[in-house]
């Protein structure tokens, strides 16, 4: 039984760890597929914000030109008017270019080396263009060369492009962490490219107008190149905007305010600048007239990178609740199967066991074994139910069992009794006295067979009647249960015909019991019906062999021949093989 109870333990352990496992083995890539999502999205957030950093810096620095050919253009040495611009759009470049970097470092990305060198790159080249155009403005306007002006320009713009692969890295991350930031991203990105065309078409007025002089060929086609990418940016963002819920308010903003005033207005500069002495206008007057139509575009910008701020973030929390999902979903599945397992053992295979240790007990006899009736489901209840049942039959077995022996043992008592004198009759005499012959009885080793006969007890039946001979039969009986006692053996072993045997130290002692009780039954007076008289009995008494070879039988027909010698004898004696002596 403990080994079926491990067992049915061990299994049930065994399948809920199996289940277990089941479920932890599909939820594990779930888990995985999930966590890298947000990881992905958490790094999109990031990425976003490098994105955003690098737009800034980079619209930064192509604003640094319009001071910076503002003071190449005038002799901003003696102008601090000229000079403080400058000051301030370096510094502010430089602001951003510190919170780029900050964004960079590798603790705040590890992964990000590219943008790294990209920030590297952008601040050296940075630096050798300013170095370039301070070292012009220290020169007098008119020692200037145009070459070196020129140079120093287009070293500024230059810088620019070394944006590119950061943007490009953030960008594509962004991306990765949420495919759907994509249109912005895109847009973004184009709307900065367009505020850098926007600002090279103004820078290619500078040296034109600083010199009062017509725009050259080589101007005319910059002037194209950046009017033809302006348009072509144009149509591009359009065609993103149109598809998307991107806020159209703020887009017609950059439409009217940058692409009709600013455009037409650059437009009728290039006509004025066409005449052979120049546009009548200061490089500083077209910047103050030209540079706020673009702030729509930097407007533009912020607010498509806002929306899609919004989006990465959004992205990410979901991705983070589904992770948390997840995970809480797991751990209630696993949760649930251990409260399963243990409220299965608990409400069946404990009372299962239970009942089986009853049913043992039960069938070992342990009958007072106590069956429980606690708080169990139906099917339990009426298995200890019927549990019940069993210990109550086999109680009523029991009982049963018992009395049956009793019974027996009753029955077996009046087969081996006769009736009419209480002793045993001949077939119980046989029975007992063939076993207990020849046995050794310890200090009583002699065994002597004590045979008696009623004398002339025909004649009492026929003067006085059967009911005085059973009478005096009975008063046989009762001497006899008076003076031998267990373990000897006293029977009637027929008719008027009686049978003891004794086991004595002396055999005697055997003669003197057997003188008793012809003394005693020949001294009492029997009376039936106001008649009275006595019965004598004549005695054969013999000595068993000590060899324990001989028979009952032998013996009987020894003793029965001394009886016959007693009745010969005269009656009322004794005759034994003891001494061959008679005693009255
Ligand atoms: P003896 O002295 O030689 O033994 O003579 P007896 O008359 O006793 O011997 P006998 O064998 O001739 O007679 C035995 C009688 O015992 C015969 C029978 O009627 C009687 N008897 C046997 N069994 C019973 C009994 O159960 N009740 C009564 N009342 N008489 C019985
Ligand atoms: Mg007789
Ligand atoms: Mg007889």
């Amino acid at each position: 039984m403990p080994s079926t109870r491990i067992l049915l333990a061990n299994r049930l352990k065994l399948t809920t760890a199996a289940l277990c496992v089941l479920v932890l083995s599909l939820a594990t890539p779930l888990l995985l597929h999930q966590s890298r999502a947000y990881a992905l999205a958490e790094n999109g957030v990031r990425s976003l914000d490098r994105f955003r950093a690098t737009l800034l810096a980079m619209e930064s620095v192509s604003a640094e030109r319009g001071p910076a050919n503002g003071a190449l253009g005038a002799d901003a040495l003696n102008a601090p008017s000229l000079r403080l611009p400058l000051i301030n759009a370096r510094a502010e470049s430089d602001r951003r270019l510190a919170v780029l970097r900050s964004l960079v470092t590798s603790q705040a990305c590890p992964g990000c080396t590219v943008e790294r060198a990209s920030v590297d790159a952008v601040q050296t080249q940075l630096a050798a263009a300013r170095k370039q155009v301070d070292s012009l403005i220290s020169q007098p306007l008119e020692q200037r060369e145009h070459d070196a002006v020129l140079s120093a320009v287009n070293q500024m713009i230059a810088v620019i492009p070394s944006f590119g692969p950061l943007a490009n890295a953030s960008s594509a991350s962004v991306v990765r962490g949420d495919p759907n930031a994509l249109n912005c991203v895109l847009v973004a990105r184009l709307t900065a490219q367009l505020r850098e065309q926007a600002g090279l078409l103004g820078s290619t007025f500078t040296a034109a107008l600083t010199a009062h002089r017509r725009l050259s060929e080589t101007e005319l086609f910059a002037q194209e190149r950046a009017k033809g990418r302006i348009d072509e940016l144009r149509s591009l963002i359009a065609a993103r905007v149109e598809h998307t819920p991107v806020g159209t308010a703020i887009y017609q903003r950059l439409t009217s305010v940058y692409y009709d005033n600013g455009l037409n207005y650059m437009a009728r500069v290039r006509a004025m600048a066409l005449h052979p002495e120049g546009a009548n206008l200061t490089a500083a007057e077209l910047a103050a007239e030209y540079v706020p139509t673009m702030r729509p575009i930097v407007q533009f910008r912020d607010y498509v990178l806002d929306l899609a701020d919004t989006e990465v973030k959004g992205h990410r929390n979901d991705a983070l609740v589904l992770l948390v999902a997840s995970g809480i979903g797991t751990a209630a599945v696993l949760y649930f199967l251990l409260i399963a397992s243990v409220y299965f053992r608990r409400r069946f295979v404990q009372p299962f066991i239970e009942a089986a240790d009853i049913i043992m007990a039960i069938a070992d006899g342990k009958l007072e074994t106590p069956v429980p009736h606690g708080e169990y489901r139906l099917e339990i209840r009426s298995l200890f139910h019927a549990i019940l049942v069993l210990k109550e039959n086999s109680i009523e077995k029991m009982r049963l069992e018992h009395e049956r022996n009793i019974l027996l043992r009753e029955l077996e008592t009046v087969a081996d009794t006769d009736f009419l004198t209480r002793l045993l009759n001949r077939r119980a005499f046989e029975r007992k006295a063939t076993a207990t012959l020849g046995r050794r009885g310890g200090t009583q080793a002699k065994q002597v067979l004590i045979m008696f006969d009623a004398d002339r007890f025909k004649q009492i039946n026929d003067t006085l009647g059967h009911a005085a001979g059973d009478l005096a039969l009975q008063t046989i009986g009762r001497l006899c249960s008076e003076i031998w006692r267990q373990p000897d053996i006293v029977a009637r072993l027929g008719g008027e015909e009686f049978a003891v045997l004794t086991r004595v130290d002396d055999a005697f002692e055997a003669i003197a019991a057997a003188n008793e009780l012809r003394r005693r039954l020949a001294s009492t007076a029997l009376e039936l019906d106001g008649v009275r008289f006595t019965v004598t009995l004549s005695f054969g008494i013999s000595l068993a062999s000590q060899t324990g070879r001989e028979t009952l039988d032998a013996l009987l027909l020894r003793a029965d021949k001394l009886l016959y010698s007693a009745k010969l004898g005269g009656r009322n004696c004794i005759v034994s093989d003891i001494e061959s002596s008679t005693s009255h």
